[in-house]
């Protein structure tokens, strides 16, 4: 059935923190990893993951054989990329060593295997690090002067303006907030002047105490501190009906008991395979979409791989349908 769809033409607001896709590269959303070594109160993953299996070289060189040509993979999710791996694993050298691989990193620090043995070839290939100081955890783990060292390889090694030390604003941690600031002046600022990104925590609105605790960082802090995020995907992508989204296509999300998804937020895109038994369903279409205000839809947008179309699909509705030339 052919659906009256009018395309439309949607710029995303600027974002400092967007991660840049290259056109012929697929998207893949990796939570590679079984495990990590903090307890964060605020963690999205709940329990927290530990000592699950986690994705191998192997099973990433699978899915990557399976798409062919360039791979884009955003190590993020449930558990720590590196806390998933021992070192001896050298899995992400290992990954580098490809050449149409490249990688995001969305990190805690406290251990970062041979990211310091990695060729300036290999590094180049890491083009977008999120690093994120969990002051309480470290704190309680006696972490942070393993952290502090560890982030000052990083950023020795590899900063540039798509690298992000970020702090996360958890109200129920709010008491920490400004000791926290003034630990990673004095530890870390102070050695190598990387600003630092405030992201509230999306689980739990701020009260009016939150709200005061921020202000006052705001003021105390104005020279340490880069921006303030309150991640609000639907706000961003909200000018338009549906989408034709490449999701299963060009776009996956793969977990770390090797489950393969084309989108983990429509019931009938989670089940496009598994890497640890070597199966790996693509689709062949666009899905058409109207439930678009998750991280995964950011990114796709982001990478301008979506269209976005008024009329023609009740608000809500997801359904599949052959792209319609815009
Ligand atoms: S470091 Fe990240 S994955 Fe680990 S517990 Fe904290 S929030 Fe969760
Ligand atoms: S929820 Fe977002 S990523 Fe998933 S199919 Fe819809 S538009 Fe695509």
């Amino acid at each position: 059935m052919s659906l009256p769809v009018q395309p439309v033409s949607v710029q995303l607001p600027e974002d400092e923190m967007r991660i840049r896709f290259e056109a012929d590269e697929t998207i893949v959303f990796a939570s590679s990893s079984g495990h990590c070594n903090l307890d964060c109160s605020y963690c999205v993953a709940s329990p927290v993951v530990k000592l699950q299996p986690s994705l191998d070289y192997d099973d990433l060189m699978f899915l990557k054989e399976r798409v062919g040509g360039r791979v884009f993979f955003i190590f993020s999710g449930r558990g720590d990329f590196f806390a998933g791996y021992k070192k001896s694993d050298r899995l992400l050298a290992r990954l580098l060593e490809n050449e149409d691989v490249s990688v995001a990193l969305d990190i805690n620090g406290v251990v970062i295997h041979c990211f310091p043995e990695l060729t300036v070839a290999q590094r180049a290939r890491v083009r977008h690090v999120n690093l994120t100081f969990h002051y309480r955890q470290l704190k309680e783990h006696r972490a942070l002067e393993v952290w502090r060292r560890n982030a000052l390889t990083l950023l020795q090694l590899h900063d540039n303006p798509d690298f992000f030390v970020n702090f996360i604003l958890a109200p129920t941690e709010s008491e920490d907030w400004n000791e926290a600031l003034h630990w990673y002046r004095e530890h870390l600022f102070a050695a190598f002047p990387k600003r630092l990104v405030l992201i509230n925590d999306v689980l739990t609105p701020f009260g009016a105490e939150q709200e005061a605790r921020l202000r006052a960082l705001q003021q105390a802090h104005a020279d340490l501190l880069y921006t303030v995020r309150r991640g609000n995907f639907a706000s961003l992508l909200s000018a338009f009906d549906h989408v034709s989204c490449p999701a299963g296509q060009s776009y996956f999300r793969v977990w770390n008991d090797g489950a393969v998804e084309a989108c983990p937020n429509v019931a009938e895109l989670r089940h496009h395979g598994n890497l640890k038994h070597r199966e790996f369903w693509p689709r062949t279409e666009p899905f058409l979409c109207g439930d678009v205000r998750h991280c995964d839809c950011y990114h796709i947008a982001s990478s301008g791989r979506m269209q976005f179309f008024k009329g023609g699909l009740p608000p809500g509705a997801n359904r599949v349908i052959p792209l319609q030339p815009a």
